[in-house]
């Protein structure tokens, strides 16, 4: 097929601007359109800040609907069901109930860790690009690694058995006893000392970021590569005839192109409805406080907490914990409970952060996830020239740099970087 000349990336979240700018660097003359006033300020916002490879085994498993059964009606719940009159909502639980199964979750493990993998090394490869054009790529990026703690010895064993999968990809992780968790993170000594967790996981190739800053500095390195970026611009609706888009219809006029990519998260589903396509990506909303890292004590490894269903990470001199999910539509109203549940649930991991909350800034997004947590990316059945880049989930942050490179990839080389068969939307 034609390598097309010209393409309109929509939306400039962490996989638009990774998916512009790896365009950008196999030449083609690239758009793209924002409606908000700038790149990262969607679900990219202010999330877990993990780039946890470790970490990319989908959230259904066997012990999802009894884990969801048990926190039913509790206000602090990790996790609410909000049932709405949409067929969307109920298509999309049928599917993920049917993917709480642990075979449908080992399935899921290889690709996904393959297009982690990708992420890490387009990171490393954009740091350098920035530095041989004399800028620097800044998202308080902290190589300390990811440690999981658990509650329980049978969540851990099940962890552990599951990090063997990992370890044949040659990536290691180290089990260890409430003590040497504290060794590899002194400001868990508190939460060790009060017998709070039996012991944890560590990744030490695992990182965080800014996922923000990174979507903010990469829209500007894609601009320097001579992509067209249009923010406060919104895409109103592919133009197209038989299967082939035109181009777009914006509030600023109508834009054509080769091809079209569409990486508007959460609003995917909408613009490509009209091609009679389901993508099953459906908002699943989460919140995030981030607070100022206290004097002294303050932690740099990132933890997740597997009982208290939270991440905490450093980023710079704060910390951000993230937590909470909510099958309920698109609505973004900050409820303060569920808000604060995730301040509190920081508070048990790091009880010296208490003194902190009235400094607390509050966040909430909405994850576009697919039932089986891994993302859709290629080509859109029954177009010719209309591709998606969506569905990262709780992992778009890990996943997202990595799915632009495969993208760009698919559209532009003659012989692909990665098989993306395993997220074809087709699958569903
Ligand atoms: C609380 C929370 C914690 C998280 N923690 C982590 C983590 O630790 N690690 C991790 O890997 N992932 C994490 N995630 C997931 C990750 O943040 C998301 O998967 C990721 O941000 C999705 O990126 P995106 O580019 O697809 O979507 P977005 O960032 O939402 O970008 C889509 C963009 O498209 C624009 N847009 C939409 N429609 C249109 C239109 N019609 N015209 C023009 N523009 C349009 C939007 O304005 C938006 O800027 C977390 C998410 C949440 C909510």
């Amino acid at each position: 097929m034609k390598v097309p000349e010209t393409v309109i990336v929509i939306g400039a979240g962490i996989v638009g601007v990774s998916t512009a700018y790896e365009l950008a660097l196999r030449g083609v003359r690239v758009t793209l359109l924002e409606e908000r006033e700038g790149a990262g300020l969607g679900t990219s916002y202010a999330n877990g800040a993990q780039l946890s490879a470790c970490e990319v085994a989908p959230w259904p498993g066997p012990e999802t609907p009894l884990m969801v059964l048990r926190w039913l009606g509790r206000t602090d719940a990790p996790f609410r069901m909000k049932p709405k009159l949409d067929p969307e909502q109920w298509l999309w639980l049928f599917r993920f109930l049917l993917r709480c199964r642990a075979s449908a979750r080992a399935e899921r493990i290889p690709p996904n860790l393959e297009l982690a993998l990708l992420t890490r090394a387009r990171l490393a490869a954009y740091e350098e690009e920035f530095e041989r054009a004399g800028k620097t790529l800044d998202y308080e990026r902290l190589n300390r690694g990811i440690l999981r703690i658990y509650h329980e010895r049978d969540a851990l064993n099940s962890a552990v058995k599951e990090s063997e999968l990992f370890a044949r990809h040659g990536l290691e992780q180290r089990v260890l006893t409430p003590a040497e968790c504290t060794e590899i993170e002194p400001a868990l000594g508190a939460a060790m000392q009060s017998g709070d967790f039996v012991g944890g996981l560590y990744a030490a190739s695992d990182s965080t970021g800014d996922a923000y800053l990174f979507s903010r500095g990469i829209a500007e390195g894609a601009e320097r590569l001579g992509v067209t970026y249009m923010r406060n611009t919104r895409v109103r609706r592919i133009i197209a005839e038989r299967g082939h888009a035109r181009g777009v219809e914006t509030d600023a006029g109508i834009i054509e192109a080769d091809a079209v990519v569409v990486a508007a998260g959460v609003e995917t589903r909408r613009l490509l409805a009209p091609f009679g396509v389901r993508t099953y990506v459906y908002p699943l909303k989460g919140y995030s406080v981030t607070i100022p890292a206290p004097e002294g004590n303050a932690p740099e490894v990132s933890v997740t907490d597997e009982m208290r269903k939270v991440v905490v990470s450093r980023l710079g001199n704060r910390i951000r914990s993230a937590g909470q999910v909510e099958v309920g539509g698109y609505d973004l109203t900050m409820e303060p409970a569920r808000a604060r549940s995730v301040l509190t649930a920081m508070e048990g991991v790091y009880p010296q952060m208490t003194p902190l909350r009235d400094q607390a800034e509050f966040w909430c997004g909405l994850r576009p996830m697919t039932p089986d947590g891994s993302p859709v990316i290629g080509a859109v059945p029954g177009t010719s020239n209309v591709y998606v880049n969506s569905g990262h989930g709780t992992l778009g942050w890990t996943l997202g740099a990595g799915s632009g490179a495969a993208l760009a990839s698919l559209i532009c080389d003659s012989a692909p970087q990665m098989d993306l068969t395993p997220f074809s939307i087709s699958r569903f």
